[in-house]
């Protein structure tokens, strides 16, 4: 990988320190409120744990990136000014010059000891990724991440990527056409998925950081770190404003490949969608800067294909979470709020016993390709 360089603090092939990836049993619904809600910890040779290990290196290492760190001082120092000139909820009391310091401790000590990680049937309209906060604490340099709220992750999707990883596994070298035409495929699939996901990583993360400069879950997000339409009132929402910068403008949206013949096991079409005096318009991402972006060449803008035609954005396709919403195991409830009492706090007498399950230093690496899931 000649002229490429990476900063120090992303360690392409590294560790993620303490991870711990909790589920719902199969078929069982678990009672949030329970001081032992009944979650599965997943055992680090677990499929599923190594697919998403795989996706939370991806998306940490897009942060941690030279134009990662630089978009996510911006939002910082965006966020502190914003909120001090208006007497707004403001944890963070230095100068804001020093915010890169800040963020530098911050990914270091989020990759140390990743967050409570949640792979769940049980989300809010079957997105990708959500993430809640709690008042994590106030000295910066005790930040402690599995304090500071969960992220969950859908299960369906990481199902699914996993599946096509075996598929490409095992297919990978077969010369009928039918493994062929399977294999490219799964392999399509596979990078979508991953590049999907490890966006989603780095978005929810990125509102981990808002929260802990700015403190309270109450402090909000200024309105203007947003990107169009996804601003609600007067709050913001970082974490489509730092993908939108880190894809070079527009947002991506996800849609169903009605020809695919995995069906709802799919991950979908990926579009880049830019504002335009003609509204909303969607180009499919070239497959080209997905590859890149796994093997963890971060600095390019992403790139439309140069044979897809420019779309309106309402008319891309059927949105992959609708796909998955009618696709749900029955009895999954999509709005379960894990260690949450019935105020939206984080219980310490769920959360505790949750901190004292095992959790693992697990070895990552790059490139994202089949074998890191399914060998
Ligand atoms: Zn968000």
């Amino acid at each position: 990988m000649s002229g490429h360089t990476s900063s120090a603090s992303s360690p392409f092939n590294g560790t993620i320190g303490h991870l711990r990836i909790l589920t719902d049993p199969t078929g069982v619904i678990v009672n949030p409120f329970s001081p032992s809600p009944g979650y599965v910890n997943l055992d680090p040779n677990n499929l599923d744990f190594k697919t998403l290990k795989a996706v939370l290196h991806l998306g940490m290492s897009m942060l941690e990136s030279p134009r990662g760190e630089q978009i996510l001082v911006e939002i910082g120092q965006n966020a502190v000014n914003y909120n001090r000139q208006r007497n707004l909820p403001c944890l963070y009391s230095d100068n804001v010059n020093n915010i890169p310091n800040y963020l530098r401790y911050f990914l270091r000590t989020v990759r140390g000891d990743f967050y409570n990680v949640y792979l769940t049937h049980a989300m809010r309209f079957q997105g990708e990724g959500e993430g809640q906060g709690a008042l994590w604490g106030n000295n910066f340099r005790d930040y402690r991440p599995k304090t500071h709220g969960r992220i969950k992750f859908n299960r369906m999707v990481i199902e699914n990527l996993r599946h096509v990883a075996v598929i490409a596994h095992d297919l990978r070298g077969r010369q009928d056409p039918v493994s062929v035409a399977r294999y490219e495929n799964a392999m399509k699939n596979f990078e979508v998925g991953s590049f999907l996901m490890g966006i989603t990583v780095a978005h929810e993360i990125v509102h981990k950081w808002v929260r802990y400069l700015l403190g309270p879950a109450n402090a909000g997000t200024p309105p203007h770190i947003s990107f169009p339409g996804t601003a609600s009132g007067n709050r913001g929402e970082s974490g489509w404003y730092w993908e939108s910068r880190f894809l070079g403008g527009g947002k991506l949206e996800n849609v169903e490949d009605q020809a695919n013949p995995l069906g709802w096991r799919q991950l979908g079409k990926l579009y880049l969608v830019r504002e335009t005096a003609q509204g909303q318009m969607g180009r499919e991402l070239s497959r080209r800067y997905i590859q890149d972006i796994l093997s963890f060449r971060f600095e390019g803008p992403a790139r439309p294909a140069t044979n897809s035609v420019e779309q309106r954005a309402e008319l891309l396709g059927k949105p992959m979470a609708r796909v998955r919403l009618e696709n749900l195991p029955a009895g999954i409830p999509i709005n379960v709020a894990p260690e949450e009492d019935s105020q939206g706090r984080i219980s310490s007498a769920i959360l505790d016993p949750i901190n004292r399950m095992a959790a693992h230093n697990v070895r990552v690496s790059a490139p994202i390709r089949p074998s890191v899931v399914a060998a």
